[in-house]
């Protein structure tokens, strides 16, 4: 039964989503500019004279436009310059070779870092140092690398720990670098077959060899970090195979090579398609005067966000490291302390973040994610950009910076991405399984939701075994993007190490996985394979469950319950619409259904899909597939008899048996509706579908029905069809047995009538399948309005209904000023127009889109977001057309791309009625819909 099994297969489209995230077998660069980029102004610097601004985020990137913004506004940023974006797509169109004009350019600009410090590159007696970090245009959280203390070598160390007069930190920063830019550019990194870092395997190794225990980095003493030096310049030989470079400009050209040469790796390729970023944006470079938070402990770095990104509150939302650089907040080496904690430890500099905290919202008007560092006791910002944030988050950021009027109620429901809202309606746990539960660890909430899972311990196991079909839960010690993959892959992810802005939390609240990190009682083996918590032992494919709201790490599987919203709307439950997160939702559908042009109806074949949606406030039923109702019970047996009848008469009866399953089924919808329109599309299958395929089912179906076994087998050879999607389906079976649609016309009619009569009105909107030609539409009106006639006359009613068909077929689309003057509606099938407009059939593509999504032959799956110019440009063709012959002619699309959010995009500008789609994406369309119609 490949069409009803198969067709509608979300799964698939799931799957072959999850394919495409692989990485790349083969890579393409970004796109060749046919000239290089124009020899003009390769270098932007910021601090006291600053280039750029905030609106420069495709030459300056992300982070480059920011800096220069908040220059601009005041706040305190250490000077520095950003490399465009132009740079890297001239490095790729020209074999990794820079513009002539790029090396003056840098030069000038270190010049100005010279001169805004009072220090020197390379200098002897007061060295600059720099900072290289990527910023493409859209944050891309540790996809990028950055290189920290660059322009240290074995004198300037010297002159450093001279000018400061604390060698520890000088010999820190040494050791730092060598690390970073071994591991950055120099690619000293883990081995398949190693858990660890090469260089932290370096500094355990020295902790064990003199302290024989695990010390705190900051024990470390001079002399130690000296011989980590050596070690690691060691390492860097042993594995790069050449020297640690020692001159200024050449780690910095390396530096600024590495970044470029990092936009093409596999972990940024793997996310760039998950967040479908093109290739061709490139990224910037940013080289920035180094502040050091490693001085001591008047001294250090933090990451913090001006409200809570996790469950939105407004709080002050951050953490920091006393005495340590940026890396070590985000890397999740060591855990951090909660932002407030400064309050205590340093007054002056908590005030000072408070300001900045205050000036950022005013000024950006959305939560920022902002990196600084504390000097001595003074703030220095390195970063700021909006904060990536979890749908609940994003919810609560947007009702109340509406209500605080930092921003008008368009921008608000803009402020939510479309294709997170289902986070919103995803399950929580059970609270009554939950009770019973063992509560084994406790770490911080990192990523809202409730997830169950065989725990896996690194990401490629948990690739494989989600591939497999299972629920996994990937368990490290702490993630990296090394784990990207395998984050994908799990439902959740659990960290024993790292604080709420590790890698973990970030990446894991972007994707909207629920997430726990840094859960300290969670003793993970990456050897043995296996977890130690609280005295239990769990090896992989056990089952642990987490609470990512609550930060809570429960044994075995726990039980989920329906989330508030669905709980509130669809079941009713009066708790549930107590809650913030309900209204907050409420609010924010309110205010869709004011902005929007295109209503959403929903594809749903029962009373209880139709009850749900509409609870979910779809407007009426786009999309009824009658055959799935054959498949109940016993009426199966009665549409085999249809189709194994051998004459009119005999499938009459069979047809017979059909009409008041048929009928009762529309009974059930219409009351459901309450008034609303119900699209019923009639018979579209071909008929093998509904036959057993093996001659054992074939024997069992013989004495049921009494009809001989070789008979049932003939049948089902003779309908036998080389391409059933392009055979003998859709109108067709219609035209061929035109009792089939009589029957199915009689039965939609005859439930209209009761339930007209009921006092419930009705509206049924009768829709014929796969038309191509004007005359099989006139054909199957025919025969919908003679059974029209004769229920009315029966019943002495008046009913109210129209015919119209859908649009799936190429020719279909050609010739719609035709069929329009036919039709009362157009709905378009798009699952069925990308088949036949690509050739590409929607049950096999799975083979090969995989290589596809790989090759960037198409942005994305076409089955899933409608391909625009090819199968977009056939929708645009057939509303014009069918709009010239009938200006009122109500349009919809009820394939599954009525249920993502790009599509309907597309949708609303060509002037669609309405977009149909499953019962539980219908929240997810309705606000797509309403930011489609604020965009426009
Ligand atoms: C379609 O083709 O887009 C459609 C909605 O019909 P079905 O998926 O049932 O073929
Ligand atoms: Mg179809």
């Amino acid at each position: 039964m490949a069409k009803q099994m198969k067709r509608t297969s979300a799964a698939k489209v799931k799957s072959s989503a999850r394919k495409a995230s692989r990485p790349a077998v083969r890579k393409a660069a970004p796109k060749r500019s046919a000239s290089p980029a124009k020899a003009g102004k390769y270098v932007y610097n910021f601090g006291r004279k600053t280039d750029g601004d905030g609106t420069m985020k495709p030459l300056l990137g992300g982070k480059g436009a920011n800096l220069a913004e908040m220059c601009r506004i005041g706040l305190p940023v250490p000077p520095g310059f950003t490399i465009t974006t132009d740079v890297c797509t001239y490095y790729y169109a020209n074999k990794r070779t820079y513009p002539a004009a790029l090396k003056a350019q840098m030069q000038a600009g270190v010049a100005a870092l010279e001169q805004q410090t009072g220090k020197k590159f390379g200098d002897l007696k007061n060295p600059l140092l720099v900072s290289v970090r990527s910023g493409a245009r859209d944050s891309m959280p540790g996809m990028m690398d950055t290189i920290l203390n660059l322009g240290l070598n074995d004198q300037t160390v010297g002159a450093l720990s001279t000018k400061t007069g604390n060698a520890r930190f000088a010999w820190d920063c040494y050791r730092r670098f060598v690390q970073m830019y071994g591991d950055v550019v120099l690619g000293v990194q883990k081995r398949p077959d190693e858990d660890h870092e090469p260089f932290e395997t370096v500094i355990h190794q020295l902790k064990h060899d003199r302290y024989h225990q695990d010390i705190e980095d900051t024990k470390l003493t001079v002399d130690d970090l000296k011989e980590l030096v050596v070690r690691f310049k060691a390492l860097v030989k042993e594995r790069a195979g050449k020297d640690f470079p020692s001159s200024p400009w050449d780690q910095l050209m390396g530096a600024v090579g590495a970044v470029f040469g990092s936009w093409m790796n596999d972990r940024a390729i793997v996310y760039r398609r998950k967040y479908n970023i093109p290739t061709e944006w490139g990224t910037a470079v940013n080289v920035q005067a180094m502040v050091y938070g490693n001085t001591g402990d008047t001294s250090g770095s933090g990451v913090a966000f001006t409200r809570n990104p996790a469950n939105g509150a407004k709080e002050f939302y951050g953490e920091f490291l006393i005495n340590a650089q940026g890396e070590d907040v985000v890397a999740g080496v060591r855990t951090p302390e909660p932002v407030a904690e400064l309050k205590k430890q340093m007054p002056k500099a908590y005030a000072e973040l408070e300001r900045i905290r205050q000036t950022l919202e005013k000024h950006f008007k959305d939560v920022q994610d902002f990196e600084f560092t504390i000097e001595d006791g003074i703030v220095y910002m390195l970063q700021t950009r909006n904060g990536k944030r979890t749908a609940m988050a994003a919810l609560k950021f947007s009702i109340d910076m509406e209500k605080e009027r930092l921003i008008d109620w368009k921008t608000a429901v803009l402020r939510n991405p479309a294709d997170q809202l289902d986070q919103l309606l995803a399950p929580v746990f059970d609270t009554a399984e939950v009770a019973k539960a063992k509560v084994i660890a406790t770490g911080l909430p990192a990523g809202p939701g409730a997830a169950s899972g065989q725990i896996y311990l690194n990401a490629d196991r948990a690739v494989t075994a989600a591939d497999k079909g299972n629920q996994v839960l990937l368990v490290r010690i702490e993630t990296s993007p090394e784990d990207l993959r395998g984050m994908i892959a799990a439902e959740g992810i659990l960290t024993a190490r790292g604080g709420v802005t590790s890698h973990a939390a970030l990446v894991a609240r972007q994707m909207g996985k629920v997430c726990v990190c840094g859960a300290a009682a969670v003793e993970v083996d990456y050897q043995a394979r296996t977890v130690k918590v609280g005295g239990q032992t769990f090896k992989e494919g056990d089952w642990m469950s987490i609470d990512g709201t609550a930060g809570k790490v429960y044994a075995g599987k726990v039980k989920t319950a329906p989330s508030e919203i669905v709980a509130g709307l669809v079941e009713g439950d009066e708790a549930a619409r107590k809650t913030e997160k309900f209204r907050n939702f409420q609010q924010l559908m309110k205010w869709c259904s004011a902005a929007t042009r295109m209503s959403v109806r929903t594809n749903a074949d029962t009373p209880e899909q139709t009850a749900n949606a509409i609870a979910f406030g779809a407007v009426g039923i786009g999309l009824t597939r009658t055959e799935h109702m054959f498949f109940e019970g016993d009426r199966i047996d009665a549409m085999r008899e249809m189709i194994l009848a051998e004459t009119l008469e005999a499938r009459k009866a069979a047809l017979a048996k059909l009409l008041p399953y048929q009928r009762e089924d529309f009974v059930g919808i219409f009351k459901a509706l309450n008034g609303y329109p119900a699209t019923i599309r009639f018979l579209d299958p071909p008929l093998h579908e509904f036959l057993p395929q093996t001659r054992e089912q074939q024997a069992e179906l013989a004495k049921k029905i009494g009809v001989p076994a070789d008979r049932i087998h003939a049948r089902v050879e003779g309908l036998h069809e080389f391409n059933p999607m392009l055979g003998f389906r859709g109108c067709r079976l219609g035209i061929g047995y035109p009792e089939i649609s009589a029957m199915q016309a009689r039965a939609v009619f005859e439930a209209a009538a009761i339930v007209q009569k009921s006092g419930v009105k009705v509206r049924p909107e009768i829709m014929i399948p796969l038309v191509g030609f004007k005359k099989e539409l006139d054909l199957q009106i025919d025969v919908v309005h003679q059974a029209a006639r004769e229920v009315q006359a029966e019943k002495k009613v008046k009913l109210n209904y129209l015919v119209g068909t859908m649009i799936e077929v190429p020719r279909g689309a050609l010739t719609a000023d035709e069929i329009a003057g036919s039709a009362d509606f157009f709905s378009f099938g798009t699952n069925d127009l990308t088949q036949t407009g690509l050739g590409m059939s929607r049950d096999d593509s799975g083979s090969f889109l995989g290589t596809y999504a790989e090759l960037e032959i198409m942005p994305k799956n076409p089955f899933a977001t409608i391909d625009q110019t090819g199968v977009g440009q056939l929708v645009e063709i057939a509303v014009a057309k069918g709009r010239r012959t009938k200006p009122d002619l109500k349009l919809g699309i009820c394939g599954e791309h009525g249920g993502d959010p790009q599509s309907i995009q597309f949708f609303n500008r060509v002037g669609l009625d309405y977009v149909s789609c499953s019962p539980f994406r219908v929240p997810v369309a309705r606000l797509a819909a309403a930011q489609a119609a604020i965009r426009q």
